[in-house]
């Protein structure tokens, strides 16, 4: 249904919910040291999916689509999307339950959060900034996690609908066309060219092979790279910004998994990361 993965010209949402769900199952078997983390986002998406409309509420002729992307303006703000306030907020409270569940340790910090709920608009308008300029230290992050999270589902049915409007040589900017997102994730594919995934939509789009994402920082001597056991993993740091970015080398590599998957099997990326100081 949701599959143009990197076919054509268009950008591309490789993420159709059901199959990142199968596959995580998958992966739950087969990675006896992942799968308690693995359980976790697979819980976190099966409720997420109990909320996905695949309809989403409003159209974008080609038109609006062409004058936006070549303004450099994502396609969506908080004006035009459609989230009903009572299915955000019991998505939140429900993310926070699962987190309750699986991390106890963390179950006062969760209890406090869920009190800021009460303010349904703020809390998604708050998660609507942090995840766009993603600079947001006064937002923990577990904080951060629920609201990208609670984001997601209800951002799905738009970037389905619009990423494939989207040329893909027209952007390459280091946020997301759709939503204006953050990537958290980068693919090398074919002849080495870089898509990025949106840490917020899911969307994927095409980047320069090099360069920082988050400050457009192209200096090479700036930008460093480390490998891990396996060299189908990079973790990339940003001297300038002090950013990382996890990347997948899909180029030789056999099985493509969809890259909301490949996030979560990086998850010791991110550990290592935030551990050596980048964010
Ligand atoms: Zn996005
Ligand atoms: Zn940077």
């Amino acid at each position: 249904m949701i599959l143009l993965l990197r076919k054509g010209r268009t950008v591309a949402i490789s993420n159709d919910p059901q199959k990142v769900y199968a596959e995580l199952g998958r992966q739950a078997e087969a990675r006896a040291e992942l799968r308690e983390i693995i359980e976790f986002h697979r819980a976190v998406l099966e409720i997420q999916l109990q909320v996905f409309a695949p309809t989403p509420a409003i159209e974008f002729g080609a038109d609006q689509v062409r004058a936006s992307v070549e303004a450099g303006i994502p396609l969506l703000s908080p004006e035009v999307i459609v989230v009903p306030n009572d299915a955000f907020a019991a998505l939140y409270n429900a993310i926070c339950s699962l987190v309750a569940t699986y991390r106890p340790e963390l179950a006062d910090e969760v209890k406090a959060l869920r009190k800021t709920s009460a303010n349904e608009q703020q809390v998604a308008r708050k998660g609507w900034l942090l995840s766009a300029n993603g600079q947001n230290g006064a937002v923990s992050d577990l904080e951060r996690f629920m609201l990208v999270n609670t984001w997601r589902p209800f951002l799905w049915p738009y970037a389905i609908t619009l990423a494939p409007l989207i040329e893909d040589e027209q952007w390459y900017r280091g946020q997301c066309p759709v939503c204006g997102g953050e990537p958290d994730l980068a693919a090398l594919v074919d002849e080495g060219q870089r898509w990025l995934l949106c840490s917020r939509c899911d969307t994927e789009w095409r980047y320069r092979r090099i360069g920082c994402p988050f400050c457009n920082n192209t200096d090479h001597r700036k930008l460093v790279y480390y490998t891990g056991e396996s060299p189908v993993y990079r973790l990339y740091v940003c001297e300038t910004c002090r950013r990382y970015l996890k990347a997948v080398d899909q180029r030789e590599h056999w099985q493509r998994r969809p890259l909301p998957v490949e996030r979560i099997l990086t998850i010791g990326m991110d550990v290592a990361a935030v551990e050596a100081g980048y964010t």
